[in-house]
């Protein structure tokens, strides 16, 4: 579970003009349609993990020719393409891979929304059908022996956890709107940036909760933090499978990290004590350990979607150790997954 954040009155007080907002629905809506099929490239993560038996040569390259930065990627055509029905009763856009999709165990469950803000952020998120993007992706190489609901609704706060009794990840609206908010608050961002990373934000935390939801479910073994290692399996996933090539999905890590720092502000550090005790590491933390990852996995495209010089971020020891940590992430759940992986 996300610790729960307490800035609400804080938050609320940035307000959204009704106009700038609308802009944004419109755009991030045709920016996941346009720009985000992210069904592409777990050929990368198959290939490492020695799982290309399930998949063939024509798969792979069709999945690579719907890529985000593929060359002959048509925007138009994505748009235009005959949604495609799946067994979800959901209409596919583009041509995803995972039209192939016989049986789906992740289901999608939208709940009800109060309010005018939190209506207007449910629309958006099913209208740009961003969860049902991501779990179709997923749905191509995880293979999951019972339904795992993906419920979306009211919780009083931002909040997002798995629940292993009934099995669902459950995303509140109102971390959805914190999101819509954080976004809209990039003033430095276009229009398109934007849409990236409420996506972003969106895939890192159901991809975290997922990696609750696996280590349930397949009952992984986990010797450390498990909420370490949930953001071990998102920024694997994201790192793996998020891109035609490490730069699109470094930045999409780099963009969905931007969660843990948006209210940090170092010179106004308050820690309460018992916050050391808490089962998550503390916000920055989980920044750095992602920037470590994403500079383990890739050093150049890390230092590019950051901007600035990896000291800046990391330690020169975490620096020298980066490229072992997530080549042992990484190795770690090619093992424990192994089995689970189409
Ligand atoms: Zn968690
Ligand atoms: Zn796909």
């Amino acid at each position: 579970m996300k610790r729960p954040r307490n800035k609400a009155a804080e938050r609320s007080a940035t307000g959204l003009f009704m106009e700038d907002f609308m802009k944004f629905l419109f755009t991030a809506s045709a920016a996941v349609v346009i720009f985000f099929q992210p069904c592409f490239l777990l050929a990368g993560m198959l290939d490492t993990a020695g799982l290309t038996e399930a998949t063939t040569e024509a798969e792979i390259a069709r999945a690579r020719g719907v890529g985000r930065f593929a060359a002959d990627r048509s925007s138009a055509a994505a748009v235009k393409a005959p949604p495609v029905e799946s067994t979800q009763g959901h209409a596919h856009h583009g041509k995803c891979c995972a039209f192939k999709l016989v049986k789906c165990n992740l289901v999608i469950v939208y709940g009800k929304a109060d309010g005018k803000d939190h209506e207007a952020v449910k629309n958006q998120v099913r209208d740009s059908a961003i969860f049902e993007t991501l779990v179709e992706h997923l749905n191509f190489f995880i293979e999951l022996p019972s339904e795992l609901k993906l419920r979306l609704a009211m919780l009083g706060e931002e909040n997002a956890y798995y629940d292993p009794e009934k099995k669902e990840i459950i995303i509140s609206y109102e971390l959805l709107k914190y999101f819509s908010d954080l976004v809209d608050l990039q003033k430095d961002m276009n229009a398109d940036e934007k849409a990236e990373l409420f996506v972003d934000l969106v895939f890192f935390v159901t991809l975290h909760e997922l990696g609750h939801a696996l280590i349930d479910i397949f009952d992984l073994p986990v010797t450390g933090k498990e909420e370490d290692v949930a953001d071990q399996i998102a920024s694997w996933i994201i790192l793996k499978t998020f891109g035609d090539d490490d730069h699109r999905a470094v930045l999409s890590l780099v963009n969905a990290s931007e969660w843990f720092v948006a209210e940090f502000d170092a010179s106004a550090l308050k820690v309460e004590d018992l916050e050391f005790a808490g089962s998550h590491s503390l916000d920055p933390q989980r920044f750095y350990n992602v920037i470590a990852w994403a500079y383990g996995f890739n050093p150049d495209a890390a230092v590019a979607a950051l901007g600035a010089d990896i000291g800046e971020f990391l330690t020169d020891e975490r620096i020298e150790s980066a490229a072992v940590e997530f080549d042992r992430i990484d190795r770690s759940f090619a093992v424990l997954l192994k089995k689970y992986l189409k």
